[in-house]
């Protein structure tokens, strides 16, 4: 489980703990952070095992695969749970590039509580919530055995309806979006583009949404619709039987969410948990958006059920 030292990773490691046969890894980008995790989880009687894991870390990915590899041969299950939001208080993403950029500030911008230019927040936000989350899938997915289940923690903000920027290109990018043609690559570029855009500040007139924490809801669409393109590969993968959904966790009390939440972090991590442990050979959810009371969601037609 990917950034599992606290939040809804947390409570997913918890629960992995009591229903899953098998060894359950607690994984952090910070070791202090992650190893007073496991301790709070071992004083409950659990114990589930700990492993460093910076998702941005191409390095510390590689090291955390390799070891499974090496000790385990192979994977049942992986949780992508690590993710920022620029509107948290404790969720803070490392922006070294900050001082550099030359980026205007767009016309409309209503980030609340956070400074950071607009176009740093797309490129960080996209860069670990969707590429990094990509890259660290494209480093473990070799592992996974058959039956394996992929489970990557998207959000309601992470619906199809939700790029709803100027018309018609806002109804193009859906189209895009959607299209059972699309690949990693077409995806990037849209990616790349909308991170242009957000530099030139055109991103509106582009397609993309302009709500709070707009690139949060960018990066959670590209990993929905990254769900889709990676079950079509397992649908044609020698290994037997691999599943990978996404799902909206709910609106969860997490530093995130700065406490606002409506859920506590079990109830927050329901959904991932059932999703991981879906039986052998069921039919359904495969490539899925899955709601946080595990009714599957039309991610591509259907409209949002709403933001909670
Ligand atoms: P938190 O901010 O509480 O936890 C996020 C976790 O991700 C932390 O452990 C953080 O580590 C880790 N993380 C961030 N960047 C990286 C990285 N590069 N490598 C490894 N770990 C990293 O968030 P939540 O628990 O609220 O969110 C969990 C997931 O649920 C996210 O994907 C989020 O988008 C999603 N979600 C949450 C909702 C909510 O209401 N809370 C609603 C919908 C979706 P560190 O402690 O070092 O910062």
């Amino acid at each position: 489980v990917t950034g599992s030292n606290k939040g809804i990773g947390f409570a997913i490691v918890k629960d992995l703990c009591k229903k899953f046969d098998g060894l359950v890894y607690l994984t952090s980008r910070d070791e202090s952070r992650g190893r007073a995790a496991v301790e709070i989880l071992q004083k409950d009687g659990l114990t589930p095992q700990y492993h460093q894991l910076d998702i941005s870390d191409e390095g510390s990915v590689k090291n955390f695969v390799d070891y499974l590899k090496t000790s385990y041969g192979g994977v049942d299950v992986v949780v992508n749970n690590a993710a920022i939001a620029f509107n948290g208080v404790l969720a803070r993403p490392r922006v070294e590039s900050v001082k550099e950029l030359k980026a205007p500030e767009p016309a409309l911008e209503h980030m609340a509580s956070r400074t950071e230019p607009y176009p740093v927040q797309a490129r960080e936000t996209l860069k670990i919530n969707y590429f990094d989350t990509k890259n660290f899938c494209n480093a473990i997915f070799p592992l996974l055995k058959p039956h394996g289940r992929v489970v990557n923690v998207s959000s309601s903000a992470g619906h199809l309806s939700r790029i709803n920027g100027q018309e018609p290109q806002a109804s193009n990018l859906r189209n895009k979006l959607a299209s059972p043609l699309l690949t990693e690559k077409i995806l990037d570029e849209l990616i790349n583009d909308y991170i242009s855009s957000a530099e030139k500040g055109d991103w509106y007139a582009n397609g993309w949404p302009n709500v709070p924490i707009s690139p949060y809801y960018i990066s959670k669409v590209a990993l929905s619709a990254l769900t889709r393109i990676q079950q079509r590969n397992f649908d044609e993968d020698s290994r037997e039987d691999l599943i990978v959904n996404s799902c909206h966790p709910g609106y969860v009390k997490t530093d995130m969410t700065s406490n606002k939440g409506f859920w506590t972090i079990e109830e927050g991590a329901v959904c991932p948990v059932y999703l991981a442990l879906l039986p052998p050979n069921i039919a359904e959810p495969k490539g899925a958006y899955v709601w946080k009371d595990k009714t599957v969601v039309d991610w591509a037609n259907g409209p949002a059920p709403g933001l909670y």
